[in-house]
């Protein structure tokens, strides 16, 4: 058998891939009809593939890579801490040292009390991680019958059973027996497609206020959890009308369940802040981190937990946790991503640098006569495609059509620009400079103007 490498001709590599590879969210007839893009190296914000075309990532990867690619502190921290202590577990009574100070460091940037850290491979490990914490928390405080989560339609948490059930995406729920008990959904603060006559802010209030509604249906000695993304990413990156979050506050700060915010995107500067659950003023009893916590260099997450939570947890043995829970090399490779995010003011150059110039150029996108709405908050932002831009109305098209024939075109233009249904979607490495946005935003409409 051939030994694989960068060096051998795309087609083979694509033949092996679809016979033998099965590939995340992708049809594999596709796969073996069109042959998979094969990305052979990575640095800054630009990709390269095997016939040597050097690609834009406007998506960091999948809105993880936030320091950007190919930084050589994080190879050699990982390759020190691989001759030095590969694996161990951090089951029962054993520690060590990549997860004690990951921890603490992660104890003084979060928000608030969020002072203790589960930690697990990915954010659907955490979000599994959660669903239990929530329920074994009610259970020790002697309210066994609290065990509803309730998240939102279109909410992305994740792939395992449990925190693809948290989320609400239909498409998913549809192939598997999902949502699993327990778990109900309201909807989503998505006022461009569904706010009708309303303003946004009505909608905003309304869309909270669907909350404190399903918690009196079910009754609050039912109810464990909220759980939400600050911003919905995978959603379509739907940024909420300014009177959601104050009053979704409200509610919970007024009822007796506990709030998890998935920062899985938002977490480690992509708002603009530290923390989405800062740019929103937020006070979170979990979050949910990953992605941007190792800036995708090697598969970390985990569930930031307050004092009050914690506390009860530690009362008993909590019996879960994950082979690689806290694994000392990724530990080591996070904490090293921290030092740089740090070090580097890469959050400051999100807010006062690239975050504003981004929004300024996205903006100029609603020139195109199919651009509806665009949106953005820090390094995450969105366009509507839209058939009819002065009443919102979507195009005729199945949905998604308009948005995949977009991508495909940015594809061909170089340029890694993602949709969800007919919004268009950015979230760059958090690095980009000005020049990076200005080629992005060539790209973009060379790519608009070309699919319309
Ligand atoms: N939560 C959110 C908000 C996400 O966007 C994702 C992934 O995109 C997840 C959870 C799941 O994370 P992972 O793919 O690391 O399991």
């Amino acid at each position: 058998m051939n030994k694989i490498t960068n060096h051998m001709p795309t087609a083979e590599l694509q033949a092996i891939d679809a016979a033998h590879h099965m590939h995340p969210f992708t049809a594999n007839d596709e796969l073996a009809k069109h042959g998979a893009r094969v990305i052979t190296r990575a640095d800054g914000v630009t990709l390269t593939d095997s016939e040597g075309e050097q690609i834009l990532d406007a998506m960091a990867g999948l809105w993880c890579v936030n320091i950007g690619y190919g930084r050589d502190e994080l190879a050699e921290v990982a390759a020190r801490q691989m001759k030095e202590l590969p694996y161990y577990n951090t089951f029962f009574m054993s520690t060590h040292v990549p997860a004690i100070a990951l921890a603490q460091k992660l104890a003084e940037l979060a928000p608030g009390d969020l002072n203790h850290v589960f930690f697990a491979s990915g954010g659907s490990e955490a979000n599994d991680t959660n669903i239990r914490l929530v329920r074994r928390y009610w259970d020790l405080m002697g309210k066994p019958d609290k065990k509803v989560i309730i998240s939102r339609k279109n909410a992305y948490h994740g792939t395992s059973m449990g925190s693809a059930s948290l989320g609400g995406m239909q498409g998913m729920h549809a192939q598997g027996g999902m949502p699993i008990p327990d778990i109900v959904h309201i909807g989503q603060p998505y006022w461009y497609l569904e706010g009708g006559d309303m303003s946004p802010e009505e909608f905003g209030l309304m869309r909270a206020r669907e909350l404190e509604q399903k918690i009196d249906e079910l009754g609050e000695g039912r109810v464990a959890a909220f759980i939400a993304e600050p911003i919905q990413g995978a959603g379509g990156v739907i940024i909420p009308p300014d009177s959601y979050w104050p009053e979704v506050r409200r509610i919970c700060a007024e009822r007796d369940i506990l709030f998890i915010a998935d920062e899985v995107i938002t977490g480690f500067g992509r708002t603009g802040e530290w923390f989405g659950s800062q740019h929103y003023d937020l006070s979170p009893d979990i979050m949910t981190v990953a992605k941007g916590l190792s800036s995708g260099y090697a598969p970390i997450g985990g569930s930031l937990v307050s004092d009050k939570v914690a506390a009860v947890i530690g009362r008993e043995e909590f019996t879960h946790g994950y082979t690689y829970s806290g694994h000392p090399v990724a530990a080591a490779v996070a904490l090293e991503n921290l030092r740089i995010l740090e070090e580097e003011r890469i959050v400051d150059h999100v807010r006062d640098e690239a975050a504003p110039y981004l929004a300024e150029k996205w903006h100029q996108l609603a020139d195109h006569p199919f651009v509806g709405e665009t949106t953005i908050v820090g390094m995450m932002a969105s366009l509507a495609l839209t058939a009819d831009k002065s009443v919102r109305k979507p195009f005729k098209a199945s949905p998604g059509t308009v948005g995949y024939m977009t991508r495909e075109r940015c594809f061909g233009n170089n340029l890694i620009m993602r949709h969800v249904a007919d919004r268009m979607i950015v979230a760059p490495p958090l690095v980009m400079t000005k020049s990076d946005i200005d080629t992005l935003f060539e790209r973009a409409v060379k790519s608009l103007d070309e699919a319309y």
